[in-house]
């Protein structure tokens, strides 16, 4: 029986961008994907590359992440239209204006730049902006990406250097064993063997590390997202506002205005999500507030998908606290698409050479629910 270096439950980006990684470093892979790659929240999302605004926690990563971003084309043998458009994040009164200069602050510290512009400025340079905001913060080297793309093109890559990527194969349950873990998929009577397990499943991520005994609340969220008819180029950079609310991209390649604010509904039993009609009209009419020529631009659809959240708005990412070998990375509240590339990045590193380079700590399962024991796994695991 084969006995794979590592097996990943969930084949949303993160868990695609762990099996192209992990195989690049050599070990033997397989991924195991309930329905097809992407096709829950990496494939359904608003496509916002962001690393503004982030927590000091996930920054290092979402930096990664911009890197790898920048290289996709190379990586994965797409670019997934991947564009840096910058990202404004607007104030609407001088409260948000003295969050912006604190918040460029941090960032700064951590690496990142970003330009405080003044109310004057904004308006020369964004003229189609709402003349309600006073001013607004940008980086320039955040962007957009077509969700559509992005985990299929990664689980491509991924399968074509040798991992074995399962689409339609949901596993069951998964148990420690005297190798590492056996993992059960639905309707198949033998288990898959592995020595390291990558939890990936999205939404699902926090049954899965129930299985271990791992802990942590995971509930779920749907992001009411809106697409118009594609119009000429208006608007520049991706547009956020401080404290949450409306966010705005137009697609650069079709011109189509995506905007999103609000939830919708998510059953995470059923796998089925759907945008609500008032949270809907809500968002249009806080579009057009933002972006005045949108009001005459058709709406041609709403969606959402089910997206997992954690009780502090941050992902777990990294190690199980209580079986060695066992990595975990889910909970990403609803902005774990920028974070992808780079999480798979790490959790590869995690697997084979027990450390990353990027500093996750902020991140760990313990902050919810310190264990009390750390107990080992019951084999080490092979060399890979
Ligand atoms: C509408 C919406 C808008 C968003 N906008 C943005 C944005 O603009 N920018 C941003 O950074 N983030 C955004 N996000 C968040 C982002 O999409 C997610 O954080 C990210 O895609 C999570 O990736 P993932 O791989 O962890 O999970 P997923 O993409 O959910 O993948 C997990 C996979 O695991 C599979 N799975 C679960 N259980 C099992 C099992 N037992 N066996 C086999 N397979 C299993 C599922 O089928 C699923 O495909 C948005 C999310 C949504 C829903």
């Amino acid at each position: 029986m084969t006995v794979y270096d590592i097996a990943i439950i969930g084949g949303g980006l993160a868990g695609c961008s762990a099996a192209l990684h992990a195989r690049q470093m050599g070990a033997s892979v397989v991924l195991f994907e309930r329905g097809r790659c992407g096709a829950q929240a990496s494939g359904v999302n608003y496509g916002g590359v962001r690393q503004q605004g982030r927590h000091p926690a996930e920054l290092p990563l979402a930096k990664r992440s911009r890197s790898i971003w920048a290289r996709l084309a190379d990586l994965v043998g797409d670019d997934c239209e991947f564009a840096v458009t910058g990202h404004l994040k607007l104030a609407r009164n001088d409260a948000d204006m003295r969050d912006l200069v604190a918040h460029q602050a941090i960032a700064r510290s951590l690496g990142l730049s970003l330009e405080i512009i003044d109310r004057t400025d904004l308006r020369r340079r964004y003229p189609y902006l709402g003349e309600q905001f006073y001013g607004g913060s940008l980086c320039a080297e955040d962007g957009q990406a077509n969700p559509r793309l992005v985990a299929p093109a990664f689980s491509r890559a991924a399968r074509a250097i040798g991992a074995v990527v399962r689409e339609n194969c949901a596993i069951e349950r998964a148990v420690a064993s005297d190798i590492g873990f056996d993992l059960f998929a639905s309707g198949e009577r033998e288990p898959v063997r592995a020595r390291r397990l990558i939890n990936t499943a999205g939404a699902w991520g926090s049954r899965v590390a129930s299985w271990f005994g791992d802990t942590v609340r995971e509930d779920v969220m749907a992001p009411n997202m809106c697409v118009t008819e594609p119009i000429p180029p208006l608007i520049g950079p991706n547009l956020g506002i401080c404290g949450g609310g409306i966010y705005i991209r137009q697609a650069r390649d079709h011109g189509s205005v995506i905007f999103g604010s609000g939830l919708g509904a998510a059953d995470r039993d059923a796998l089925r999500a759907r945008p609500l009609a008032d949270v809907t009209m809500e968002a249009a009419r806080a579009a057009i507030e933002m972006v005045p020529a949108l009001a005459n631009v058709l709406l041609v659809r709403s969606w959402t998908g089910i997206e997992g959240r954690t009780p502090d708005g941050l992902p777990v990412v990294g190690a199980s606290p209580r079986l060695s070998n066992l990595f975990h990375a889910f909970g990403f509240s609803g902005h774990g698409f920028q974070l992808g590339p780079a999480v798979g990045a790490v959790l590869a590193e995690l697997c084979l050479r027990g450390e990353t380079e990027t500093p996750i700590d902020g991140l760990s399962m313990t902050r919810f629910d310190p264990p009390t024991t750390h107990p080992a796994a019951p084999l080490a695991a092979g060399k890979t």
